[in-house]
């Protein structure tokens, strides 16, 4: 079932996951569903935040068209990355290299809108899987920028945070505009 993305201005979009204990049916349904809706809306990640639920839990699929450098590593050794996703992080921590990359980014609750975001050029990731087994590794590259902006989601900060003054003023506009539809969003949900 494809689900309703939440549109900045929703306050849900601010709000720090909570903590998933256990991989329930219901987080199952979850995350089925989250993966559905990111494919439909052609993005590469998607935080729970962004389906109306503040929750640890990300997901994020790097097709092998769009790689853009994406590289990742387990125990050290790179390994083909394409195997792992669609990738689900729950409860994800990750620490980031202080060596930066700039790259274009974009965000589904912010449609149409893109600019340049500075990024570690390289993230380690703990988290669990789909199965609540634990995962680790490195990623760089698009991997590594997409798991940074959607764990950034589960702690309520968005990539407007990151952006650079110019750009979120050239872009205000249109950020007002996508503001005004997510707070009626937020009225209009249950
Ligand atoms: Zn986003």
């Amino acid at each position: 079932m494809t689900l309703t993305i939440t549109l900045f201005g929703n306050p849900v979009l601010r709000r720090k996951g909570a903590k998933i204990d256990e991989v329930t049916p219901e987080i199952s349904k979850l995350i089925d569903d989250m993966i559905e809706t990111m494919h439909k809306a052609n993005g590469v990640g998607l935080a729970a935040q962004q389906v109306d639920k503040a929750l640890q839990l990300c997901v994020i699929d790097i097709p092998e068209d769009i790689e853009r450098g994406s590289r990742m590593w387990v125990d050290s050794k790179q390994v083909d990355l394409l195997e792992y996703m669609p990738m689900v992080l729950i409860n994800p921590e990750i620490s980031i290299t202080k060596k930066k990359e700039i790259d274009y980014e974009g965000c589904l609750s912010f449609p149409e809108i893109g600019a340049d975001i500075s990024r570690g050029a390289r993230v380690k990731v703990k988290a669990l899987d789909r199965h609540g087994n634990e995962l680790e590794f490195e990623a760089a590259g698009l991997l590594g920028r997409a798991v940074q902006h959607e764990v950034d989601h589960l702690n309520g900060v968005l990539f407007t945070d990151h952006m650079q003054a110019e750009d979120k003023s050239s872009l205000k506009p249109k950020i007002e505009e996508i503001r005004e539809q997510g707070i009626e969003q937020a009225k209009a949900s249950p």
